[in-house]
């Protein structure tokens, strides 16, 4: 149900932005809670805030031609969505994968202007990316690609203006690449531009495992509040990227046992336990399928591989479930099928990878669940601490910046737990996190008057 007023406002959303139906989706669930807080503050209602808030402050588009391996010339399109700047410099991963386009990288810097303003630090929200496909392109060509995007990016970012990071298909590499373009474009080491580099460069201990481990506080502090802990606990994680891999090591630590993993060709169980060591060979060293895991494992009881389409990861029974691939993989009937298995709590690690029918099935049913916007908030909010240690030309270590990072989790799980309490909906963290992350930034953009 939603606000007459919101409706209003959600028809000229859907009106103004045709054919994007991820955005139209990410608009509609914040606009949903927002219901409760123009109840009691109907002046959010003034000036057009919340229209102004639904509507990015700028969006590029641009062409990025790049030369193959055997000499033909290749075009892809890229972009950048400059959100909302009201907290400070946008700031927000870039997506290399086919499907990228203007609507989902609209719906992710939406929910990153949300996210940002959770974490409680100076940081707006973008995002950008790419239908550039890296799988099975050599190093040279995801290079040559890279630096062909940064040409173009370079003109409208910086360390004040807009800092991107990594997202699907961009990790350390890309970050790496993109960098070095900007250096030489700019003739400026401006080590807080791009977040996510690698050590040597001015990046940050504890960024790579940062949004796999936040969601892993996250979810294990919603569990406390059920006096419930990931100790034994069945737990089933998607993706087998960034996000996933850390999920499942710090799972782990936590006494989880991790059975199931998946990438776009399929998932993997493993009864025993994913082996951790053996999933990082495969997909940070050799880059490979998932399946691959299976063949250096060796014949193992418990052990197998189910093809994508011939199933799903959400069917393998699972205490804990952790999406964490990308939007609207966990549909209303895998929700269902999970709730049937007992699934006690979910964490986004994805960014809204749950449909709204899975979302309300798993509410309705009483399952714990965590939405990507606050449970991954850890990666970002790392990659603000990124940012700290390059503007004052310092590197913290492992240990420090994990426990930032932990006590950053634990304050955002307490505000949106809170905040669900105030509005009347105890419990509700979806409720929670759109409220305080919209508070936050219409609180700011009311000071800055009509912009
Ligand atoms: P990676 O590229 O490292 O990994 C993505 C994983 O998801 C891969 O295993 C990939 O499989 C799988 N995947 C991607 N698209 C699909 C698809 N359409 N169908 C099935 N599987 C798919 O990305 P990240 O781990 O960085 O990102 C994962 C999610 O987490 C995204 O939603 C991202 O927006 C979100 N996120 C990431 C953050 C970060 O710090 N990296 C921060 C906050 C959120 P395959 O290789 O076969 O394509």
């Amino acid at each position: 149900m939603i606000d007459d007023k919101l409706q209003t406002v959600l028809d000229q959303v859907l009106q103004r932005n045709p054919g994007e139906p991820e955005f139209h989706q990410a608009v509609r669930e914040v606009l949903e809670s927002l219901g409760r807080v123009v109840a009691k503050r109907p002046d959010y209602l003034d000036q057009a805030l919340i229209e102004r808030i639904c509507e990015p402050e700028r969006q590029i588009i641009f062409r990025v031609p790049w030369v193959d391996d055997k000499g033909q010339v290749q075009i892809n399109r890229g972009f950048r969505v400059q959100f909302n700047s009201a907290l400070g410099p946008y700031k927000g991963g870039i997506r290399f994968h086919p499907s990228v386009n203007i609507g989902i990288i609209k719906f992710l810097g939406f929910e990153q202007t949300f996210k940002n303003a959770l974490t409680g630090m100076p940081i707006g929200g973008g995002k950008g990316g790419s239908d550039f496909d890296p799988r099975g392109r050599s190093d040279g060509e995801v290079m040559r690609f890279c630096q062909s995007f940064m040409t173009e990016l370079h003109r409208h970012i910086g360390e004040y203006t807009d800092v991107p990071a990594g997202d699907i298909g961009v990790g350390g590499r890309e970050i790496g690449y993109m960098f070095g373009q900007y250096k030489r474009l700019t003739n400026r080491y401006e080590a807080g531009v791009l977040t996510g580099k690698a050590l040597f460069n001015g990046g940050s201990r504890a960024r790579k495992e940062a949004t796999g481990y936040g969601n892993t506080y996250f979810v294990q502090a919603m569990l406390g509040t059920r006096n419930e802990s990931f100790d034994g606990k069945k737990v089933v994680v998607s993706g087998s990227g960034n996000v996933a891999i850390y999920s499942v090591e710090k799972a782990q630590a936590f006494g989880g046992k991790v059975i199931a993993v998946s990438d776009s060709s399929g998932y993997i169980v493993d009864e025993a336990g994913i082996e951790l060591d053996l999933l990082k060979q495969v997909k940070e060293v050799r880059r490979a399928r998932i399946d691959e895991y299976l063949q250096l494992k060796g014949e193992s009881r418990g052990a197998y591989f189910i093809k994508a389409g011939e199933g799903s990861i959400w069917d393998v029974p699972c205490d804990v479930a952790m999406p964490s691939a990308t939007q609207n993989e966990l549909t209303g009937h895998d929700a269902r099928t999970l709730v049937a298995n007992k699934v006690i709590a979910v964490g986004e690690g994805a960014n809204m990878p749950s449909t709204p029918d899975a979302v309300r099935t798993f509410q309705a049913a009483g399952v714990m669940f965590a939405p990507g916007k606050a449970a991954n908030a850890g990666g970002v909010a790392t990659s603000a601490l990124e940012m700290q240690q390059n503007a004052s030309r310092d590197s913290w270590s492992f240990e420090q910046t994990e426990s930032r990072l932990a006590e950053i989790m634990r304050t955002i799980h307490d505000t949106c737990a809170r905040t669900a309490e105030e509005y009347g909906a105890p419990g509700d963290y979806v409720l929670g996190a759109n409220i305080a992350g919209f508070v936050r930034v219409a609180e700011s953009m009311r000071e800055l008057g009509v912009i």
